[in-house]
């Protein structure tokens, strides 16, 4: 069986749902297809289930490209305020957690279903549970499933990052782009909690539970949030975060207590309060469990008077600058987002097509565009499929 219609949208995540309700308010017909049972998965999941839809702090800068000056032209035709208004449509309810994260009050489900209510409203077809066997091209595209042939003038490819596979992650888009001659800038898992050697893994066993806010860097990247130690190894918004810039190799520095110089403190302590015990004003800083940690790696113990200058650099060096060297990271088992996807060289920042394949267009993760930890992700999302709905 044959169907025809003027656009065809594989993936129905956040950037494929935006972009069929676009199209479909424009008059196009268009259908929406996913393998997998149900759609909009990575919505549901995100931001512990209440989805922190977007960032009021937008802006090009907190996104990782190979060519970031590409990121411009979607973000400002739709911006987060546009996706806010259309959130307040639907009387959906929100907060802002922090750093401008914006959250839904209730429930992710909710924007799964406003997404849901306006394709239906702009007569969007959806199809999921739909494996596509085939693309090709003739004078139309050609999208074979088992049971029917579909065939349109646009194409739009929005199936994702290859993060979390158990709910539908595939590297689909990436073979499609091959399939057209569209160059690939190498794929890792990114915003992923990092693993480290036995030795550390120990400590982090040990701390599993501890959270302390922590200036993470890795070489002159920062991020100050909190970090998490975990039965793995190391996570929370700090790790995630400097994991998008970590490569293999690398050593990364946190410290521990950025608010302050602990040499300075140290030597504060040691002329108001000489009898008091290292162990004892270093828990006055951190957790006690890590500051017991640190004062039995360092086989500290004692009055801070009796504590040579060279000790108390050292103890101050390892809150203020302590450097490790992970070994790895999770994997897209438990990334939030993949870095690198289809080259953003190769489509027009303008309408998201391929520049050298008329009608075939590349949205939200699969594109080389990985936002920083905070609803820039899907902003993209939002965005780049504003962008491919208005011209496909
Ligand atoms: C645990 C978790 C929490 C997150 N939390 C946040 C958050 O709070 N804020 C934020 O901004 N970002 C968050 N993200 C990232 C965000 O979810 C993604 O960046 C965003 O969903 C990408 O949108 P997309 O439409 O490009 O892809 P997706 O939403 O992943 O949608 C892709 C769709 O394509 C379908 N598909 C894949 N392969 C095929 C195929 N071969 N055939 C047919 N269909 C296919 C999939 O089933 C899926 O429905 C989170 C990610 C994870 C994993």
């Amino acid at each position: 069986m044959e169907q025809k219609f003027d656009v065809i949208i594989i993936g129905a995540g956040a950037a494929g749902m935006m972009c069929a309700i676009e199209a479909g308010k424009r008059g196009r017909k268009v259908i929406l297809l996913d393998h997998a049972k149900k759609i909009g998965e990575k919505i549901r999941i995100s931001g512990g289930g209440r989805c922190n839809f977007t960032n009021i702090y937008s802006h090009p800068k907190k996104f990782i490209s190979f060519n970031p000056s590409f990121i411009i032209s979607a973000l400002n035709q739709y911006t987060h305020q546009n996706f806010i208004d259309l959130i307040n449509k639907h009387r959906i309810k929100f907060h802002e957690k922090k750093l401008g994260q914006l959250f839904c009050d209730e429930s992710a489900q909710q924007i799964i279903d406003m997404l849901k209510f306006e394709c239906l409203q702009a007569n969007v077809t959806s199809k999921n549970n739909t494996l596509i066997e085939s693309i090709d091209k003739f004078e139309l595209f050609n999208v074979k499933t088992k049971d029917i042939n579909y065939e349109s003038e646009s194409l739009v490819i929005a199936t994702g990052g290859l993060s979390v596979p158990k709910i539908g992650a595939s590297k689909f888009g990436y073979e499609v782009a091959k399939q057209f001659g569209i160059n690939i800038i190498d794929t890792l898992p990114a915003l992923v909690p990092l693993t480290f050697n036995e030795n550390f893994l120990h400590k982090c066993k040990e701390l599993s539970g501890v959270s302390v806010e922590s200036r993470v860097s890795c070489e002159k990247i920062k991020f100050e949030e909190g970090m998490l130690f975990t039965h793995r190894g190391l996570s929370g918004p700090s790790i995630l975060q400097i994991s998008s810039y970590w490569k293999l190799g690398k050593q990364i520095e946190i410290n521990l207590s950025p608010d302050q110089n602990i040499f300075d403190y140290f030597q504060e302590k040691k002329e108001i309060n000489p009898k008091q015990e290292i162990s004892s004003i270093i828990n006055e800083l951190l957790p006690k469990r890590l500051a017991i940690m640190i004062c039995d790696d360092l086989k500290i113990s004692g009055r801070i008077a009796d504590m040579p200058k060279k000790l108390i650099i050292t103890v101050a060096d390892s809150i203020n600058n302590w450097v490790i060297k992970p070994t790895g990271s999770e994997g897209y088992r438990t990334a939030e987002v993949t870095l690198g996807g289809v080259d953003t060289k190769e489509l027009s920042s303008k309408t998201m097509m391929s520049k050298n394949n008329e009608g075939l267009y590349f949205i939200g993760e699969v594109v080389d565009v990985t936002g920083h930890l905070g609803g820039y992700n899907f902003q993209w999302a939002w965005s780049s499929g504003y962008v491919a709905g208005q011209h496909v």
